[in-house]
């Protein structure tokens, strides 16, 4: 069965090597050696190594941009939530879809499991295990060999003339300098966990946010409160249940859950290539109608916490307060005071860079939607939108005041604060290629234009003959003669 299986990977690896030189890729090599005091710089910096930051980094490397390397904080195979603090079983999202394959068939999800584990299996499997996808993701990176340095946190950035300096510390440390550098930094990509203001000054003893290393085991016999209806939610609740916990509240501010799954229904490759076309108010009204219907959690991950008879579901149930006292956790409610010893809030995550550090220098100069961009006809602000960054085409900041600063224009922010401006093309699984598509020539681009002095200077002394003289013969002076006649 073992030597089946390897058969299998390697029948397929040999196959998308092979429609890789089918399609001479990677593309040559193409953008001029740069330096900087004598020091080399990379043309790309790619920050994360998740799903996002290796597509970028695959993208750019079939398109000819090589001298690029990809950090990421994490150890090598625990990049990203999927088997950290992701507490579903298997992904949310449908088994088929074609994710960061790059429009090359062997590199999907599909591929890699049909290869190993046959046809049969893929018709029979239900939705893809959490630690397969990370699976997948391994051998992804590694079947293409994307340079991805793990254990290395970036901790700065500033602007260095017109290039980028990069503050590394881990497994690498120092300062590295960069043409471009793309952000692919994940669901808390400018920002951290959202943490609402009913926690603040609670103590971290008693509650953790969903996206927490949380320790299940300790929570056993306990009574535990998990706020929100979304999935993350119903996962660490199901988890806690599984732990032994003695009793699960959710508590859910509205007086019904989100039942339907309104931006999937209307997937479509129009929505890939179209959202980010569309005039501003469009693009509002899409991700407002979306945040306010909410996304329901998957019918499996609220079976999973249902189940349990000592969870419940409190509906219309806002809290007012939160305290400790003795007895653990007193939380006032619209419903009447209710009491845990421990809280989970998985209350999402924030784009507003209060819990990036690293982006300190950058984050004054970066203009956001809440800039001008927000206009009164597209209703109130709104949290999660109005913070969100004001992106260019190539998922390129914005400087909030012409001139300020920059260099904003050679880093890209390819992570899920790009919603608002290009759609979710840089964050969930289904439009992850297109999204790495966009990047990439964008960034192409604007590295071919920054070196058209290069590029023109290799026009002119490009000197390998097509012609050698010899495959032709003059016939001008017959023609002369007989026209003078
Ligand atoms: C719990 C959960 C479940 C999800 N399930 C699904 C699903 O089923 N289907 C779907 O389509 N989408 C899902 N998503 C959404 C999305 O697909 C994932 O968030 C996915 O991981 C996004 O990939 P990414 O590369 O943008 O971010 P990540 O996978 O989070 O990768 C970002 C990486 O950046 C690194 N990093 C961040 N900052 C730094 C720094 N300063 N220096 C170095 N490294 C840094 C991190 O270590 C991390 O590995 C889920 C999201 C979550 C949170």
């Amino acid at each position: 069965m073992q030597t089946i299986q390897q058969t299998g990977l390697s029948s397929l690896e040999a196959q998308l090597a092979q429609d890789l030189e089918f399609l001479e890729l990677p593309a040559k090599p193409w953008v001029p050696e740069r330096k900087h005091d004598g020091k080399p710089v990379l043309d790309v910096v790619v920050i994360g190594g998740g799903m996002c930051g290796l597509a970028a980094t695959a993208k750019l490397i079939l398109s000819g941009i090589t001298n690029v390397v990809a950090y990421d904080a994490a150890p090598a195979g625990l990049e990203g939530p999927w088997v950290t603090f992701a507490r579903m079983q298997t992904l949310r999202s449908p088994k088929g879809l074609s994710g960061p394959s790059l429009g090359l068939p062997q590199l999907t999800f599909r591929a890699w499991f049909t290869a190993q584990w046959g046809t049969q299996a893929w018709h029979l499997l239900d939705k893809i295990p959490k630690g397969q996808w990370m699976d997948y993701l391994v051998w992804y990176r590694k079947v293409l060999g994307l340079p991805v340095r793990n254990g290395v946190r970036m901790t700065g950035v500033t602007p260095v003339d017109d290039l980028i300096a990069i503050d590394i510390d881990g497994a690498e440390t120092g300062r590295i300098l960069t043409r471009r550098l793309v952000l692919a930094t994940g669901r808390s990509g400018l920002g951290g966990f959202a943490v609402p203001d009913f926690l603040k000054g609670v103590d971290r003893a008693y509650w953790a946010h969903s996206a927490d290393d949380i320790d299940f085991t300790a929570l056993k016999g306990k009574r535990i409160a998990v706020i929100g209806a979304g999935a993350s939610s119903m996962d660490n609740a199901a988890t806690a249940l599984e732990a032994g916990a003695g009793a699960v509240d959710m508590l859910i501010r509205r007086k019904d859950m989100p039942r339907i799954n309104k931006m999937t229904g209307i997937g479509s490759q129009g929505v890939v290539h179209g959202m980010h076309e569309l005039p501003d108010a469009w693009k509002w009204k899409f991700v407002d109608y979306t945040a306010t219907t909410q996304t329901p959690p998957p019918r499996s991950s609220t079976l999973r916490v249902s189940r349990h008879a000592n969870a419940r579901f409190l509906l219309d149930c806002g809290i007012v307060t939160v305290r400790e006292d003795g007895d653990g956790l007193l939380i006032e409610t619209t419903q009447g005071p209710l009491r845990y010893d421990f809280l989970i809030a998985a209350t999402g995550f924030s784009n507003d860079f209060d819990g990036r550090p690293e982006f300190a220098a950058l984050a004054p100069h970066i203009r956001k939607w809440s800039d001008g961009r927000q206009t009164p006809d597209m209703g109130p602000p709104r949290r999660g939108m109005s913070e969100a960054p004001d992106l260019g085409p190539s998922f390129e900041f914005r400087e909030r005041v012409a001139g300020a600063c920059p260099i904003l224009a050679r880093i890209h922010c390819f992570n899920d604060a790009a919603m608002l401006s290009h759609g979710k093309v840089s964050g969930d699984i289904p439009a992850v290629s297109a999204g790495a598509d966009r990047l990439v020539r964008g960034i192409a681009a604007s590295l071919f234009a920054e070196d058209v002095d290069t590029h023109f200077a290799n026009l002119v002394a490009y000197d390998t003959p097509e012609l050698h003289g010899d495959e032709w013969t003059d016939s001008t002076p017959f023609l002369h003669k007989e026209t003078a006649a």
